[in-house]
């Protein structure tokens, strides 16, 4: 059985799309969703199972997406359903603490070792927010350091030359940030350790946190260059300033214990979130113990949730991350599955004579329709983006669901087999031909 779906009805998606745009800025909840970046309006999804989503009209996908990283283990997975299903009957909610808080932060302990103690929030963005202030208030000292095309989320620290949607959007500097906020944010291009030296020289003794994504995802996948992390944290040391990790979209994905593991550099604070909900939204942050014992009610930086650590959110998050870590073969098999997507990719285009960067780690990849090698935000810039937007509309067309934008990143899941693969690289070259009338 054909697996594309070469005659795409999208017309429940369409009448949908038209209505939502009267009732909610866009039309869309997170501006990335709204297909701005490839044309066409987005797809309503209203399924899933594995790697297949199925939309309001019938059409299914094989997905590339999942979620934006949450769901690695493909959609609804029997452990991670049951255990919400089992968690279900108890209530929603208490607003007091419960048991599975305890053991979600010993969990994320064992999983990621230089976390001495955690907090846990609603949202990545959240995680972020609160990890700065916490370093703020450990240190304090008042500005930040961040990256092009690094995205914490959306607190107003962050929207200073921000990827992801914002990137996307050409507006990665947003309106509705105050200049005092602005002038506290100091960015720094990715990648280039001489850069981050001077910046820290030009604000000695006022920088609190160098906060970056250890690979980073939002602005396409790129890669740390070789001693990257180590020069960072070697700074960071010497100069007192607090080191977090933004390990939303790596936490659990690159491996077990994230980048940091990866790349064995220990951060003094980390984000999580994604993953670590199974799907619901959680978030955490966490590091070490002195400095996490700035936050209330331990000490006096204040940061609270009325739905954190919430019953049926942390019983997600338990299920998946237990079965994360009970099978660390999981992660040899998603690198194996993703070096052939990814490899498979670079070869199509090379075939057509397009010399298109391929960046992958792990279980994440982007495809930069530029021939020059991306290792910054400058280098992803000059991807051919209308060629990227016909790429995407094909790959659509053929059941193939994308990241709709040039600057973001595949996420694979355990349920993309050798066999969807395949499915993937026939879509692939037909794809490319036809965004480039070959
Ligand atoms: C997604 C993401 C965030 C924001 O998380 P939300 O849950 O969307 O608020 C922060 N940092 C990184 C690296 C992310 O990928």
């Amino acid at each position: 059985m054909s697996t594309t779906t070469s005659d795409l009805n999208q017309t429940t998606s369409a009448e949908l799309f038209r209505n939502a745009q009267q009732h909610i800025p866009g039309g869309v909840n997170s501006p990335v969703r709204a297909f701005r970046a490839v044309g066409g309006h987005p797809v309503f999804m209203q399924s899933a199972q594995g790697a297949w989503l199925t939309d309001v009209d019938g059409n299914r996908y094989i997905d590339f997406i999942n979620s934006w990283g949450p769901m690695i283990m493909g959609h609804a997975p029997a452990v991670v359903l049951d255990a919400v299903q089992a968690a279900l009957g108890n209530s929603l909610s208490f607003g007091a603490p419960t048991r599975r808080e305890v053991e979600m932060a010993e969990l994320i302990k064992k999983m990621v070792p230089s976390i001495e103690k955690v907090r846990l929030v609603n949202s990545g963005t959240e995680a972020c927010m609160s990890a700065i202030r916490v370093a703020r208030g450990y240190t304090g000292r008042d500005k930040i350091i961040k990256f092009e095309g690094c995205y914490h989320g959306h607190g107003d620290s962050f929207l200073i030359s921000a990827g992801s949607g914002a990137l996307t959007l050409g507006t990665p500097d947003s309106p509705g940030v105050t200049e005092g906020v602005a002038r506290d944010t100091i960015t720094v291009a990715y990648n280039d350790l001489a850069a981050v030296e001077a910046a820290i020289q030009a604000n000695d003794g006022q920088v609190a946190a160098l906060i970056l994504e250890p690979v980073v995802g939002n602005m396409g996948l790129v890669e740390p260059v070789e001693g990257y992390l180590a020069g960072l944290r070697e700074l960071c040391t010497r100069h007192g300033i607090v080191l977090i990790f933004d390990e939303v979209m790596t936490g659990f994905r690159l491996a077990r214990g994230g980048a940091q593991e990866l790349y064995g550099i220990t951060p003094d604070m980390t984000t999580l979130g994604k993953i670590i909900g199974g799907g619901l939204p959680v978030g955490a942050y966490g590091g070490r113990r002195d400095i996490m014992d700035c936050v209330a009610p331990a000490g006096k930086v204040y940061q609270a949730g009325t739905l954190s650590g919430n019953p049926i959110a942390t019983a997600a998050g338990i299920a998946q991350l237990t079965y994360l870590q009970d099978h660390p073969e999981l992660y040899t098999e998603l690198n194996r599955i993703t070096t052939r997507l990814a490899d498979g990719t670079r070869q199509i285009a090379a075939e057509l004579g397009l010399n298109y960067t391929v960046n992958q780690v792990g279980s994440m990849f982007s495809v930069f329709f530029t021939d020059r090698p991306v290792h910054n935000l400058d280098d992803a810039k000059h991807s051919d983006t209308d060629a990227f937007g016909r790429y995407f509309r094909a790959m659509l067309h053929r059941g193939i669901y994308l990241a709709p934008a040039q600057y973001e990143a595949l996420f694979v899941s355990t349920a993309i087999t050798d066999e969807l693969v395949d499915q993937y690289l026939q879509a692939c070259r037909e794809s490319m031909r036809e965004a480039h009338n070959l």
